[in-house]
């Protein structure tokens, strides 16, 4: 249990019955946070209220403590992991989509000591469902550090402030670094992830952002996203993603 705010409700309602529980808040390991060169580094028990509130060195332009301000409400922002969240897996969750589009990755570490790290887009298998064995934990996040010229969006579209969300658009483009990358979140299994998307997003002559719609809708059908009514919900969470990219 690290803020038990899914395991929580998921006790509550009967959905797993554990023989044990451990909390692990208290392990200082899973709290640090460390800065390098091209990366901050987050410990999987740093809260989404220390990241709003600037406590994890911003090396994302805004991005990292903008999503965390969405997540909820504050009583679960204090609670509420990084680690337990993208664990947790929720497809309509935040921290998945926004840290695909980051190109993040999670670093896993069994009961032996053995560590091995994983694109966090390869750490979710599906709804609910991540690529972790029984001895392990996720001890960290690494999170790329943007470039000056980088720009990133995130969009999600959800009926009142803090909910989950029913569709996520997220883009981060980072030409100094050659990256580009797209997410379509909230889907009903792992997100829609991007990671070569420079023929979807080009900018244009006025150095606008463009997306490439058609390509995008038909890539989204051949992922699996087979209603064309979802298509549509979750490439409008996308444009706002790229308006949002566009004002930076
Ligand atoms: C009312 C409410 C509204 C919410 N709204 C949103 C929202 O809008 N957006 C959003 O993204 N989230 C939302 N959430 C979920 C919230 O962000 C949770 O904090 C998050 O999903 C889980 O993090 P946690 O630390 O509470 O994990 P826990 O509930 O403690 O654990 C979740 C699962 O992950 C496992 N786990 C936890 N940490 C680790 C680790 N380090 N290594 C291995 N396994 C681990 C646990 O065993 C458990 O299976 C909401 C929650 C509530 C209660």
């Amino acid at each position: 249990m690290a803020g038990s705010q899914s395991l929580g409700p998921m006790l509550n309602m009967r959905l797993v019955r554990p023989d044990l529980v451990i909390d692990i808040t208290g392990i200082s390991e899973l709290q640090a946070i460390r800065e390098d060169r091209d990366h901050v580094r987050i410990g999987a028990c740093v809260t989404h209220a220390d990241i709003e509130d600037g406590r994890v060195p911003d090396v994302t332009g805004g991005a990292l403590p903008t999503v965390a301000h969405g997540i909820a409400y504050r009583a679960v922002r204090n609670r509420g992991t990084i680690g337990g969240s993208v664990t947790h897996a929720d497809p309509s969750a935040d921290w998945i989509s926004i840290l695909c589009a980051l190109g993040a990755e999670v670093t896993l570490q069994s009961a032996s000591g053995a560590r091995r790290t994983l694109a966090v887009e390869d750490y979710m298998v599906g709804a609910l469902e991540v690529d972790l064995e029984p001895d392990e934990l996720l001890v960290e996040i690494a999170v790329p550090r943007l470039s000056g010229n980088a720009r990133w969006g995130y969009h999600k579209l959800c009926r009142k402030t803090g909910e989950f969300a029913h569709a996520i658009g997220a883009v981060l483009s980072d030409p100094d670094r050659g990256v580009c990358r797209i997410v379509l979140g909230a889907t009903e299994t792992r997100p829609i992830v991007i990671t070569d998307a420079i023929a979807m997003l080009r900018a244009a002559d006025d150095g606008a952002l463009q997306l490439d719609r058609d390509a995008l809708d038909s890539h989204a059908s051949q992922a699996g996203m087979d209603d064309p009514i979802d298509r549509q919900i979750h490439l409008a969470a996308l444009r706002r993603a790229v308006d949002q990219a566009n004002r930076a």
